[in-house]
């Protein structure tokens, strides 16, 4: 798992929210023109405080929420300008990186979360730091759902939080007595060094997106797809499968990071004792 890269203020994210409102029919811009003064407070609010990575003391506006439906709309009913906003932001990510969910790492990432829930904070529909890419899955199992009832957040939130650089996903291979399966069991541990609320929040993330059940699920098919690969290599004529398996981990290392569960998959079955004896069985 990696961060991505946040839209810069340049043009201000109230500029870019303005595109959108200005799309509007004239009944909705007129109405949300009325409220203009508290929206901006709430853009300010909210960039300050995701920088600090304090989202959870940002207040609901009551004057925005009286034009929930019209600040919603903008995000529900989709103008071109909504549509440019996502492609900048989708554009702006390293090359690969959206190939996958940035918050499950599974699937490809064809919605995108509101970080803050547009049910509770409306303002925030089409603010461009609240919009975060990811798969249809997780944006269902974390709907509106943000902070915990002790009120703090339960979600990473991939444009600022710290994720960390050391390893800290890892998987133990199980192979069947035939050998006719591996199985994956994943499990998180802290890196050295790495403060314990962030550790508290990034573990939340995994526990709340169920990542470590979905990882294993997802396991036997890409273990499958990984020796197969292994040895159309061999057939071919190439060197060594666990070297084959070595660079492939490198390079998914390099894209999404040393954490992310192929990765680690991939690294792991690199070094297994029983990779030679798996590959002719596939
Ligand atoms: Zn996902």
């Amino acid at each position: 798992m990696k961060r991505l890269v946040p839209l810069s203020n340049t043009p201000s994210y109230v500029e870019r929210y303005l595109r959108i409102r200005d799309s509007k029919s004239a009944d909705v811009r007129v109405e949300l023109e009325s409220i203009h003064r508290p929206i901006v407070r709430q853009y300010d609010s909210y960039a300050l405080q995701a920088a600090s990575r304090n989202l959870e003391v940002v207040r609901r506006s009551q004057r925005c929420a009286t034009s929930a439906n019209a600040l919603r709309h903008c995000y529900d009913s989709p103008t071109n300008a909504l549509r440019a906003l996502k492609k900048e932001i989708k554009e702006l990510q390293p090359r690969r990186q959206l190939k996958y969910c940035p918050m499950c790492g599974v699937t490809l990432p064809k919605t995108f979360d509101h970080y803050m829930p547009a049910a509770r904070f409306p303002e925030y529909a089409v603010m461009a730091l609240n919009l975060i890419p990811c798969c249809s899955q997780c944006n269902s199992i974390k709907d509106d759902d943000w902070l915990s009832t002790s009120g703090e957040r339960q979600f990473l939130h991939l444009y600022f939080d710290c994720i960390p650089e050391e390893q800290y996903l890892f998987v133990q291979l199980l192979s069947s007595a035939d050998m006719r399966g591996v199985g994956a069991s994943f499990e998180l541990r802290r890196p050295s060094g790495f403060r314990r609320n962030k550790w508290s929040l990034l573990t939340s993330h995994y526990k709340r997106l169920k990542l470590l059940e979905r990882f294993s699920e997802e396991g036997n098919e890409e273990i499958a797809e990984v020796l197969a690969g292994c040895k159309a290599h061999l057939q071919a004529g190439g060197g060594s499968a666990s070297l084959l398996l070595q660079n492939l981990a490198n390079d998914r290392a390099t894209v999404y990071g040393d954490s992310h569960w192929r990765t680690v998959l991939m690294r792991a079955l690199s070094t297994y004792s029983r990779l030679d004896q798996l590959i002719p069985l596939i």
